[in-house]
């Protein structure tokens, strides 16, 4: 495969960071772009001193005047609490910087993937979700800035394909957990292990009998890269997820276990717009990319759980705690 020179718009958040590590390991160039709203120059470290990485503080909103052959774009905040923080820059996040970015790949001629979400389902009625699925997403509630940011966002992918002649992609991830998720970030799998590792209160929503499927970065990063090289007449959209579900309950009991924690789960009322159930129909992305997650759920927490137990520790000791 030859180099290329590949954009990583919010390449050092979570997904970004993994995605920026892998395409240095197959020998391209990486421009990592982020304006580190939520994610951190600490992820992708160990890339700082290699020649062909560079990291770049920049917010997608704004124009850029780079030249690239390949783009990801996956700058926006992630998780409720990060992308309800100032709800209008979510909204612009999405659209503007879809914008922006697929005008430079129109200007560049270069192929671009977009980061969509299982969130354009909103609080699905059809279960599992497959692409076809038109969703049922509040348009005003407080996660629509995040869920009609990004289905807007899939609008301008596909016009400007059928516009523009772009040559695009749009991936629809579901619920994906690893290394480098942000600790603070309210997310159910960071959330239940910070707080068995501090052997604190696990809080739970609702009853816990509502449902979601978790995916290992790694397992997704395949997905990404896989889908980047399709023809160019797969322009998807094409969900990559983990179909296997686990109840809020049965998760939180498992990263007890695995921790040894002495936590006790306790009950919060679920938050507005909660979906109760959420499950990848991944039978598109099975025969298109022949891809399916091969990382088990209990694998994928052990190398989490590590991950968070080093952040934590690293923390007591920098701050004495
Ligand atoms: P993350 O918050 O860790 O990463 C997002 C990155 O984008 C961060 O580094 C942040 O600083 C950066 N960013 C935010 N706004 C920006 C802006 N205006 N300009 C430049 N950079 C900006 O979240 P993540 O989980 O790594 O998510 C990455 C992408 O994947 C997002 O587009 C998200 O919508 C999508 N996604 C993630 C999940 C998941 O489970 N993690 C599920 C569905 C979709």
């Amino acid at each position: 495969m030859s180099m290329k020179r590949i954009l990583v718009t919010g390449g050092a958040g979570f997904i970004g960071s993994h995605l920026c590590e892998r395409l240095i390991e197959m020998g391209h160039e990486v421009l990592c772009v982020d304006n580190f709203f939520t994610g951190a120059r600490q992820n992708v470290e160990k890339l700082l001193d290699n020649k062909r990485f560079e990291l770049l503080r920049h917010d997608v909103t704004i124009p850029l005047s780079i030249e690239v052959d390949e783009i990801y774009n996956l700058a926006c905040p992630a998780s409720p609490i990060h992308y309800q923080f100032d709800p209008v820059q979510t909204t612009k996040t999405s659209v503007l910087g879809a914008i922006n970015m697929l005008d430079l790949a129109n200007r560049l001629k270069a192929k671009i993937l977009q980061s969509s979400t299982s969130e354009v389902y909103g609080d699905p009625t059809v279960h599992p979700q497959p692409e076809d699925y038109r969703g049922n997403v509040s348009i005003t509630g407080p996660r629509a800035c995040y869920d009609e940011g990004k289905r807007c966002a899939e609008t301008l992918f596909f016009d400007y394909s059928r516009q523009h002649r772009v040559r695009t992609k749009v991936v629809r991830i579901f619920n994906t957990y690893g290394p480098r998720m942000h600790p603070q970030d309210g997310r159910v799998v960071s959330t239940f292990i910070v707080q068995a590792l501090k052997n604190d209160d696990i809080t739970m929503f609702g009853d816990g009998q509502q449902t979601r499927s978790f995916c290992f970065v790694d397992d997704l990063i395949e997905g990404l890269v896989r889908m980047m090289h399709t023809p160019d007449n797969i322009l998807g959209p094409l969900n990559l997820g983990n179909p296997n579900e686990f109840s809020m309950r049965q998760l939180a009991d498992l990263v007890i276990e695995m921790t040894g924690s002495k936590s006790k789960i306790i009950s919060r009322p679920l938050p507005t717009d909660d979906p109760k159930q959420r499950r990848p129909d991944i039978q598109l992305a099975n025969e298109l990319l022949d891809w399916s997650p091969t990382i088990q759920l209990k694998e994928g927490l052990a190398l989490t759980i590590a991950y968070f137990d080093r952040l934590l520790r690293s923390d007591a000791a920098r701050f004495g705690a």
